[in-house]
C-alpha cells in the first residue's frame, strides 16, 4: 500500500493507539504537524489554533472571526478492552496470570486465544507519568478444549466473567509491578492504567481489499476522520474536535462528553469574542456539533436483526442516525443539513434507524446538544463485528468519513 495514502494513515494511527492515553498522543503528534500548539496557561488569550488535553481525552480548535458560528466534531477515544488490575498477580498449578477488570460491554469471546499485549502509564509518588506500549505479545486468555466441554456445541460458549477470563502470562513471570519498573524505568511505582490488546496490526482485508480490520474501530476511526478533517480544513467558522473518554461506560467523568472539557472551552471563545446574552443564544441557533461514532452495518449472517428498509451498507458510504427516541441527537433539520453536505462534496450517505425490538446504543450527541444548547447530528461508519477485540468496516466508508467531516466544517 502507498504509506502515503490516508487508510496507511489510519492503519498507523489504530496500531500506535492501543488505549485512550495513546489515542490522544496520536492525535497531539498529527496536530502539531499541523500547526496547532498546545495551550497550557488558560489564564492568557486563547491561541488561534491550538489543543489541550487531559489523560484520554483531548480537545483542539481553530477560531474564526470574533463571534463566528461554531462547527464541532465529537468522538470518544475508549474502546471495551480487558484491563489489568491494581493487585493482578495470580499463581495456580505453574500458571502465571494476571488479575482483569472487563472494562464497558466486551464481546468476551472474541478477546480468547489472542496473542495480547500490554499498554497505558504509570505514576511515579512524585507525580511523574510514564506511558508504555510493549507491543511484543505476552499474555493470552486460553479457552477450554472442546474434549472438556462437550456440551458447548449445544449450549454455546458460557464465560464467566471473573472465573474464565484471567489471562495466562508465562510460567516463571516475574510480579507485574516489577515488570512495570522494567518496562517503564519508573522506579517507586504509585500507581498505573494497564489495557491488554490484540498485537495482530490493523489491515486491510478481502480478496478486492475493501475491507479494513483492526481492533478499536469504534471509535478510533471516528477519532483520525475528525483530527485528519480539522487539519485539512479552512473554514470561515470556529472549528472544533473534542475527543472525550469514557463513553462505554456513560461518558461521567472528567474527561467524559458529561465532564466540563467542551462547555470551558466555549466559555473561553465567547468571552474573547465579548459576545452578549442575547449574541450567545444567536450563536447556539448558528452552530452545529457533528457526533460521529460507528453504526451496525447489515450482518449478512443475521438479515432479521436489522430494519430492511434501514439497514447500511459496507462501502456505500457514511450512516446518519437517526432515533426519535433521542438515542441520537439527529433532528429533522439536522438530517437535512448533513444530507446537503454530503451532496456537496459528492460522497453518499446511508441511514441507519434501529428495529423497533433491538433498542440501540447512545453516543454522545444527545448529551453534547443538552448540555450547550447546540443542535448534534449523529453519524457513523457502518461497521460489523462492535466490541470485538478485533472489529471491520468498509476501507471507502473510512475516507468517505473523513470527506464529509470536511464538508461540515466549511457548511
Ligand atoms: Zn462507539
Amino acid at each position: 500500500m502507498d504509506k502515503s495514502s490516508p487508510i496507511a494513515s489510519l492503519l498507523e494511527w489504530l496500531d500506535a493507539s492501543p488505549t485512550p492515553v495513546h489515542v490522544v498522543q496520536t492525535s497531539v503528534n498529527q496536530l502539531m504537524v499541523s500547526g496547532f500548539i498546545e495551550q497550557i496557561d488558560f489564564s492568557s488569550d486563547l491561541l488561534l489554533k491550538g489543543f489541550y488535553r487531559k489523560d484520554g481525552a483531548i480537545i483542539a480548535w481553530s477560531l474564526g472571526d470574533n463571534g463566528a458560528p461554531l462547527r464541532i466534531i465529537g468522538a470518544h477515544t475508549d474502546s471495551p478492552n480487558l484491563r489489568v488490575q491494581p493487585q493482578p498477580d495470580i499463581s495456580r498449578m505453574g500458571w502465571n496470570q494476571l488479575g482483569i477488570e472487563i472494562y464497558g460491554g466486551v464481546l468476551l469471546n472474541s478477546w480468547l486465544d489472542r496473542d495480547l499485549g500490554i499498554a497505558g502509564r504509570v505514576f511515579s509518588s512524585d507525580g511523574e507519568e510514564v506511558f508504555f506500549h510493549h507491543s511484543q505479545p505476552i499474555a493470552r486468555v486460553p479457552q477450554l478444549a472442546i474434549h472438556l466441554d462437550r456440551e458447548i456445541g449445544e449450549r454455546g460458549l458460557q464465560l464467566d466473567k471473573f472465573q474464565h477470563t484471567s489471562p495466562v502470562w508465562g510460567t516463571q513471570a516475574p510480579m507485574f509491578l516489577d515488570w512495570l519498573t522494567q518496562e517503564t524505568g519508573v522506579q517507586r511505582i504509585a500507581s498505573f492504567d494497564a489495557h491488554l490488546f490484540d498485537v495482530t496490526p490493523a489491515s486491510v482485508l478481502g480478496v478486492d481489499g475493501s475491507l479494513l480490520a483492526s481492533g478499536r474501530l469504534d471509535n478510533q476511526l471516528s477519532c483520525w476522520a475528525a483530527v485528519e478533517a480539522l487539519c485539512t480544513t479552512d473554514s470561515q467558522y470556529t472549528t472544533v474536535v473534542i475527543l472525550n473518554d469514557h463513553e462505554e461506560v456513560g461518558s461521567e467523568s472528567v474527561t467524559g462528553a458529561a465532564g466540563p472539557m467542551l462547555e470551558n472551552l466555549l466559555a473561553l471563545i465567547s468571552h474573547r469574542d465579548g459576545l452578549r446574552p442575547g449574541q450567545l443564544m444567536d450563536r447556539q441557533r448558528q452552530s452545529w456539533c457533528l457526533s460521529a461514532d460507528n453504526a451496525h452495518a447489515v450482518h449478512p449472517n443475521y438479515l432479521e436483526r436489522h430494519d430492511p428498509r434501514h439497514s447500511p451498507l459496507p462501502n456505500h458510504g457514511v450512516a446518519l442516525k437517526l432515533n426519535g427516541n433521542q438515542r441520537y441527537a439527529t433532528s429533522p433539520r439536522g438530517a437535512a443539513h448533513m444530507r446537503g453536505v454530503a451532496d456537496s462534496m459528492n460522497v453518499p450517505l446511508q441511514t441507519f434507524v434501529s428495529r423497533n425490538n433491538m433498542p440501540c446504543g447512545s453516543t454522545i450527541g444527545p448529551i453534547t446538544s443538552t448540555r450547550l444548547g447546540i443542535e448534534a447530528i449523529d453519524i457513523g461508519v457502518p461497521q460489523l463485528s462492535m466490541h470485538s477485540a478485533r472489529e471491520m468496516c468498509g476501507v471507502k466508508d473510512a475516507t468517505d468519513l473523513v470527506t464529509l467531516m470536511q464538508g461540515f466544517l466549511r457548511s
